[in-house]
């Protein structure tokens, strides 16, 4: 009896998935038809510098509204492109709309999400070159992100990060801390910005805001800047200060825009902190 019931729990689970890899597909089709119809767009969300409270960049976050269905959650139709090549395909249109639309933004640095598929083909270091020659943006207002798991996959992605900063674009490590990364592989990491992911910013664990500071004090140490993600309150703001997280990026800033609201953005979000707390020594 407990050997039947085995059984059919393995045979729901086949449905289970095999409905799911379908319904993946489904969408893969879909996004591939919205891409070339025109249904993607990009929405822009400010990084602050929390010494200067001004505003230094944006991260472009793709966003599809389906037709008769409304708009699809990134990391949903993301997944779906990650299934195959084709989110290289989408990957090359996120870093040509982006940095097109960055260039008109004088001085601000644009962040483009690379999917770890994209960084390890060989394509991705001309579609990054044709975005910016395409564009007249400059390589250094350009950031590279891309998450800690993608590191420790394939050796291919090291390398183009390596190539790309040699050619002097910024690397950026996504959602850090969410991964199984170990603070020391940081040392060897080709990258110039952690971000900290928002599950620490946003817990009310005690535990968690400790990690945040032992992580933003271990990426001071190996000379990167630490960016805070998912700012939403004031006490969050004052913490991450407090860390000495040299920017922030949260909906108590802004939530991510349209192009035509970026462009009527002011250019202070924040007033400036001249009161910014020196990081405590370890107690002991
Ligand atoms: P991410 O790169 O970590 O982007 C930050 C996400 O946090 C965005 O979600 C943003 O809207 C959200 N966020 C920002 N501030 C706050 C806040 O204060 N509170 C809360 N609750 N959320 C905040 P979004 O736009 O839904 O994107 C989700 C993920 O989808 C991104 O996470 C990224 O991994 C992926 N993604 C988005 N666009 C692209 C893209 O063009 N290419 C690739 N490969 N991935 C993308
Ligand atoms: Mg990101
Ligand atoms: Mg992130
Ligand atoms: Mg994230």
């Amino acid at each position: 009896r407990a050997k039947r019931l085995g059984r059919g729990r393995v045979e729901i689970f086949d449905d289970d998935l095999r409905a799911e890899i379908t319904e993946r597909a489904a969408l893969e089709v879909a996004l591939r038809a919205g891409l070339e119809a025109g249904e993607l767009h990009l929405h822009y969300q400010p990084v602050v510098d929390l010494r200067t409270g001004t505003v230094t960049g944006y991260e472009a976050l793709a966003r599809w509204d389906r037709p008769g269905v409304g708009p699809v959650r990134p990391d949903v139709f993301i997944a779906a492109a990650e299934a195959s090549s084709f989110v290289c395909d989408l990957g090359r249109w996120v870093l040509h709309e982006a940095t097109a639309q960055a260039a008109g933004w004088r001085g601000a640095s644009i962040a483009v999400n690379v999917s770890g598929r994209h960084l390890t083909d060989h394509r991705v270091l001309d579609d990054v070159r044709d975005a910016l020659s395409a564009s007249g943006l400059a390589p250094a207002l350009l950031v590279v992100e891309i998450t800690e798991t993608v590191l420790t996959d394939d050796p291919r992605a090291r390398e183009h990060l390596r190539i790309l900063r040699a050619e002097g674009v910024r690397v950026a490590i996504d959602d850090f801390g969410t991964g199984f990364t170990s603070i020391s592989a940081l040392a060897d990491t080709p990258a110039d910005i952690l971000k900290i992911d928002r599950s620490f910013i946003g817990s009310d664990d005690p535990g968690h805001h400790q990690l945040a500071t032992l992580i933003a004090r271990a990426a001071h140490t190996f000379d990167l800047r630490v960016v805070a993600e998912g700012i939403e309150t004031g006490e969050q703001l004052a913490r991450v200060r407090a860390d000495g997280c040299e920017e922030a990026q949260g909906y108590l800033f802004s939530r991510p825009l349209a192009p035509e609201a970026v462009e009527r953005l002011p250019a202070q979000l924040i007033s400036p902190d001249v009161h910014v707390p020196v990081p405590r020594a370890p107690e002991g």
